[in-house]
C-alpha cells in the first residue's frame, strides 16, 4: 500500500510548541484539500509525530488523545478517512525507540498496514522527520518549511517546499 507518512506539528497545524489543546490547534492552511487529493490517488496516510509533551509532563496522555480524536474528527467531517496516527510520548532522555529520528512508529505502522517503501513518502518540516524517514528507507521526502524556530540543513530531503497546499505538484 502506498502511504505518505506526515509529520503533525508545523505540516498539519501550525506547531505553537507543545500543541495539546483544541483551541491552540490552527489547522494549515490547504491541508484538507491535499489530504483529499492524496486520498484520490490511492495513498494512506499515516501520521507519525513526536510528542514528548507527555514525556516531559507538559499535558497528559489522556489530553493527546482528546486532541487526536478531535482532529481525526475534523477530518473525517472533511472527507479524510484513510488516516491513523502513531505518536512517541517519551523524552529524548528515554532513548525509546520510536522518537523520531528513530523508526519505531513507522515499524509499529508497517506491522498494521503492509506498507511499499518505494512508493511512499514522508514529508516533515524538521531534519529529524526526513532522518527518520531515510532510515526506514524512504527514499521520497518533502520538507515543508513552515515558520519554524528549527534550523533545517534542507539537504536531507528530495524537495523542500513553502507549504503542504502544493502537494499534488509533487507527489503524483
Ligand atoms: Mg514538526
Ligand atoms: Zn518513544
Amino acid at each position: 500500500m502506498k502511504t505518505v507518512f506526515l509529520d503533525r506539528d508545523g505540516v498539519i497545524n501550525k506547531d505553537n510548541g507543545y500543541v495539546f489543546e483544541i483551541d491552540n490547534f490552527e489547522f494549515i492552511d490547504g491541508v484538507f484539500d491535499s489530504f483529499r487529493y492524496l486520498q484520490r490517488k490511492g495513498y494512506n496516510l499515516i501520521i507519525v509525530t513526536n510528542q514528548s509533551g507527555i514525556g516531559r509532563g507538559r499535558y497528559t496522555l489522556e489530553d493527546f488523545n482528546i486532541l487526536n480524536n478531535w482532529m481525526l474528527q475534523e477530518f473525517q467531517k472533511k472527507g479524510v478517512t484513510n488516516i491513523d496516527v502513531f505518536f512517541c510520548p517519551h523524552k529524548p532522555e528515554d532513548n525509546c525507540k520510536c522518537r523520531k529520528p528513530n523508526t519505531g512508529m513507522f515499524e509499529a505502522a508497517s506491522l498494521k498496514y503492509k506498507i511499499d517503501n518505494n512508493s511512499s513518502w514522508m514529508i516533515g518540516d524538521k531534519d529529524i522527520d526526513i532522518e527518520a524517514a531515510l532510515n526506514f528507507g524512504i527514499k521520497n521526502t518533502i520538507l515543508v518549511k513552515s515558520i519554524h524556530k528549527a534550523e533545517n540543513s534542507e539537504n536531507s530531503a528530495k524537495f523542500v517546499i513553502p507549504s503542504i497546499k502544493t502537494i499534488s505538484n509533487y507527489i503524483k
